[in-house]
């Protein structure tokens, strides 16, 4: 995986989602994503599919983040304390501190890659689809972005 080359704007409101996906569904953060500048994906072990609704809360959710201008940082940690507070699964092998990346106090996970500085600077998400498969949700989104007029 190369989160290196991410688009730091679409992985930031990929955190987002996340953060919104665990707090409403409980079902911890996308153990697979697939991050491109115009649309991405998540893959969330879930039992089922989301209702419109859901969708719509989800989304929701995330654009009043986004809305709120909220300041993403991050601070350093050991493994251990890491441990004991996040899910650690994608961790480098060897590795004795661990970077944690917030969102204001909406959303904190370890990640290695580059961020927006303030949520003000991600255009509004929007959930295009959802579907499931044998145990696995998947969730496409697009970010608005501004489309000169003609
Ligand atoms: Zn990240």
């Amino acid at each position: 995986m190369s989160e290196k080359e991410y688009d730091p704007v679409m992985h930031s409101a990929e955190h987002l989602l996340n953060g919104a996906i665990a707090r409403l569904l409980g079902c911890g953060r996308a153990f697979s994503t697939h991050i491109e500048k115009k649309k991405s994906k998540c893959d969330f072990h879930y039992d089922r599919n989301l209702t419109p609704e859901e969708l719509q809360l989800l989304e929701k959710s995330v654009n009043e983040q986004i809305a709120s201008h909220v300041d993403v940082w991050d601070e350093r940690m050991s493994v251990d304390e890491a441990a004991s507070r996040y899910s650690l699964s994608r961790l480098p092998e060897g590795a004795t501190e661990v970077r944690i990346v917030h969102i204001g106090e909406y959303d904190a996970c370890p990640c290695i890659g580059a961020h927006v500085a303030n949520t003000r600077e991600i255009p509004s998400l929007r959930i295009v689809s959802s579907d499931w498969k044998e145990g696995v949700l998947r969730v496409r989104f697009k970010l608005n972005h501004a489309t000169p007029h003609a």
